[in-house]
Parts: C-alpha cells; sequence; structure tokens
C-alpha cells in the first residue's frame, strides 16, 4: 500500500521535498468496516492550509502523517451490511492506494454519478456544493444582476458562472490566461471573461462590467479583489470562500495598509462580506444541493471540467501546480484503474 505522507512543513510554496512516498501493508477490514481501493484522488486548495500548523478552521495533518484527501473508491471488502465489493463509495480516505474505513464514513455514490466517478469529487461533490451554498445563500444573486468570479475554470468558479446563469445573471469571469478565457465562455457560459495576467487587467473588468458588481465570488484574492473594489455596487454581497492567492504567502504583502480604504467601502456601501466553511456552515443543506445539482446535471445543464493526472506519485506535483494556477479544470489523481 502505497502512501504519501507529509515529510516537513512548507516555508512559502510547497516542494517535492515536504512529501515522502511510503511503502506499508495492505490493511484488513475489521467488523463494520471496508477496505477501499483508492481510484480517483481529489487535490484542492485547502490541503495547503492542513500542511501548515498555523491556526485554522481544522486540525493539520501531523509530520509523517498520510496527506488528507476526499477519493472515490471501490469496494475491495465489506465488513458492513450496507455495502458490497465492486461498490463506487466516495470518502475522506487521504492519499493512498489502500484504506480502511467504518461503513458509516463513507457514502456510496448516486448512480448518475457512479458513471462518471470522479465527478463526485468535482461539480457534483464538494466543490460544487461550496460554489451552489457560497453564491444562492451568501451572493442571493437576483436576475439581471452582475456576479464575477475568479478560477472561473475550476471547479467551484465554473460552477458559481453556471448557477449565475441559471439565475439570469449577467456573469463575468476572471482566469489565468487566454485559453482559460475563450473556455469559460464557450463551455461554462460566461458573458465576458477577463484574464487577471493582462497589463490593462483593471480597465478590462471594468468594460466587462458596466453596472458594477452586485455579487463577487471571493476565490482569490489578491490584486483581483483590488480591481473588483471600486466596481463593487451599494449592498454588493461578497461570499469569501478562498483566497488561493495568498495561501503560499509567508507574510503580508507589499503596499500601504488597505483595511481602513475596506472598512469604509463596506460602510459607504453597505457591502455584506461573509466567509464560510462549507460543511461546518451548509452540511445539512447538501440533501438539497445533490437534488438540484442532479436535476441541472440530468437535463445537461451542467457542463464541468477535470484535469486528471496518472499516478499517486505524481500528486504532489499536481497539489504544487494547483496552486500556482496550472491546473485547467478539477484536479484529479487516477490512483488506480477503475
Ligand atoms: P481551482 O481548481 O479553481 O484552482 C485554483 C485556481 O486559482 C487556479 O487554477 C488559478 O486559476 C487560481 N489562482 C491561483 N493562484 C492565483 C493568483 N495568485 N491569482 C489569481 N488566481 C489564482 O480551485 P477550486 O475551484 O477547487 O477552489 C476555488 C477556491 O474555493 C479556492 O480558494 C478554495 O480554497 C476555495 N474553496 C473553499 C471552500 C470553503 O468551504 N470555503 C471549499 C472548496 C473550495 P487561474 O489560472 O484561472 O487564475
Amino acid at each position: 500500500n502505497r502512501q504519501l505522507v507529509l515529510a516537513s512543513r512548507p516555508q512559502g510554496a510547497p516542494t517535492a521535498d515536504n512529501f515522502r512516498l511510503e511503502q506499508h501493508p495492505i490493511p484488513e477490514a475489521a467488523e463494520g468496516e471496508v477496505l477501499l481501493r483508492t481510484v480517483y484522488l481529489s487535490l484542492d486548495p485547502y490541503m495547503r492550509g492542513r500542511m501548515s500548523d498555523a491556526p485554522s478552521y481544522a486540525a493539520p495533518v501531523q509530520i509523517n502523517e498520510v496527506m488528507t484527501g476526499g477519493a472515490v473508491s471501490k469496494v475491495v471488502a465489506s465488513r458492513h451490511p450496507n455495502f458490497q465489493e465492486g461498490d463506487w463509495v466516495l470518502g475522506t480516505t487521504g492519499w493512498q492506494d489502500y484504506s480502511v474505513m467504518p461503513g458509516d464514513k463513507v457514502q456510496k455514490l448516486a448512480d448518475h454519478i457512479a458513471n462518471h466517478p470522479s465527478l463526485a469529487l468535482g461539480v457534483l461533490g464538494m466543490p460544487g456544493f461550496t460554489a451552489y451554498m457560497g453564491l444562492l445563500d451568501i451572493g442571493n444573486p437576483q436576475p439581471g444582476e452582475t456576479v464575477v468570479v475568479a478560477a472561473a475554470t475550476g471547479p467551484v468558479g465554473s460552477m458559481v458562472g453556471q448557477i449565475a446563469k441559471l439565475k439570469g445573471c449577467r456573469a463575468v469571469g476572471i482566469a489565468g490566461g487566454e485559453e482559460k478565457c475563450r473556455y469559460a465562455l464557450e463551455q461554462f457560459g460566461f458573458d465576458a471573461c477577463i484574464d487577471h495576467r493582462a497589463d490593462d487587467f483593471e480597465a478590462q473588468l471594468k468594460a466587462a462590467c458596466p453596472d458594477g458588481i452586485d455579487v463577487y465570488y471571493e476565490n482569490v484574492g489578491g490584486k483581483v479583489f483590488d480591481a473588483v473594489m471600486p466596481l463593487l455596487n451599494s449592498k454588493a454581497r461578497i461570499p469569501v470562500c478562498g483566497v488561493v492567492a495568498q495561501y503560499n504567502a509567508t507574510g503580508l504583502p507589499d503596499g500601504p495598509d488597505r483595511l481602513p480604504q475596506l472598512a469604509g467601502l463596506i460602510l459607504r456601501k453597505r457591502l455584506r462580506m461573509q466567509g464560510f466553511i462549507i460543511f461546518d456552515d451548509y452540511g445539512h443543506r447538501y440533501p438539497e444541493f445533490a437534488t438540484q445539482m442532479g436535476e441541472w446535471f440530468k437535463a445537461g445543464k451542467i457542463n464541468f471540467r477535470e484535469d486528471i493526472t496518472d499516478g499517486l506519485e505524481n500528486a504532489p506535483q499536481a497539489l504544487i501546480g494547483l496552486l500556482e494556477g496550472k491546473n485547467f479544470g478539477k484536479v484529479v489523481v487516477r490512483v488506480g484503474d477503475d
């Protein structure tokens, strides 16, 4: 059983040295447990936080401990009445080939997901749920309003754009590079998509939002937020989902303290900014999401893009790339055959 463990804590961007590949015997399931073979491992930006022991909403991975992560697996052996060999399940099983889990800690995939199991890690799973709740519950988008989201071709951003369109909004994406922007327009239905690396990014964003911004779904922070701030309308809503541009930062950004400016803006424009941690805050609403997203998906209303890396041993490099925007779509590692 190959396992990727956290070898050391990164300073700034993670490097390959922060991980170590180990070999262990395949574990055995006890009564009430299932033995799982990992097929698709999800890589997500939050994993950078778990590599660090800075205070956070979740406990860090310990040194020498298997890296945490959600995965879709096949049941190899079951000692739990609800599962049979060959079932597809979703669980937080970590960066390893095999895992043993209590049966009540894993979920069987619904039939429409089992046809494309990796989607349980993307639009039909945690990132899709994050987009859905953050946009609809905190963003509260109304028909005709302008919704802006960065990381627009990732699983969260692409779903924010698609749900915004389903709700009758103008959806403006921000992404890294022309190819991603073209994809956002053609496949995800954004009305506009701006390359945050363009020299005139701010001017282009302004031109793409002629009526200002009513909902800014915050995925990245940094200079994207700076460009968004002057375009926010009165009573704009800002679901703060993530700030991936600063996950590798080792200190505060250069330049003047902008907190007073932001506080003044929040006051004058009566902005509402709210952070959320998806399962902590909305776990009880997962069934609602699963039903609605399942309907949209079966009706052919949802597009998705996956960025699949083969081989557990390549997971560290894929995570490092994700934090730099090298991914193009939901990052999934194919650990074994399906
Ligand atoms: P993505 O697959 O979209 O990957 C992250 C993307 O962020 C990169 O591809 C890149 O896209 C963009 N990015 C990286 N660095 C920068 C930068 N310096 N400036 C601007 N953009 C950058 O990730 P997800 O869809 O999985 O996650 C999106 C966000 O949602 C993250 O912030 C994540 O932490 C957050 N999240 C929060 C949850 C919660 O419970 N609050 C749950 C799940 C996700 P590009 O090249 O297009 O710029």
